[in-house]
């Protein structure tokens, strides 16, 4: 099951309070191409918004404003995003529930609520 190359298999660690279980993921760097078409994707919808929200009365004053402002955030945001999160596995330490990994803009460490008995789980990879 390899078929992209560029994608890498990590070790991570999963943690509630002082219990930990380790799992993996399968990343990807992003590149640069794919990270602007992304960008581009988001701030074009909420620049459709805007001139949507500019013909509502009286809030024409504050959404259109108000929608570029959060695209242009968003868009920056996933721009500054340099790699995936295509797969992954980790069971809960306090449940032991398997759980899968969304696919996700990479961050560490992360923050998910397990499926099983809604903890919080801290995600982070292995040192
Ligand atoms: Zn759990």
């Amino acid at each position: 099951m390899n078929e992209t190359a560029s994608t890498q298999k990590v070790p991570i660690v999963c943690k509630v309070d002082d219990l930990s279980t380790t799992g993996w993921v399968e990343r990807r760097d992003l590149p640069q191409g794919e990270r602007f078409q992304r960008a581009a994707k988001i701030f074009m919808v909420f620049l459709a918004a805007a001139f949507l929200t500019v013909f509502v009365p009286v809030l024409h004053f504050v959404l259109p404003p108000l929608s570029l402002l959060i695209g242009a955030t968003l868009a920056l945001n996933e721009y500054a995003g340099t790699g995936e999160v295509v797969n992954g596995e980790v069971t809960c330490p306090n449940c032991k529930n398997k759980m899968s990994l969304p696919v996700e803009t990479e961050t560490w460490p992360r923050v998910q609520r397990c499926s099983g008995c809604s903890f919080s789980l801290t995600i982070d990879r292995e040192k």
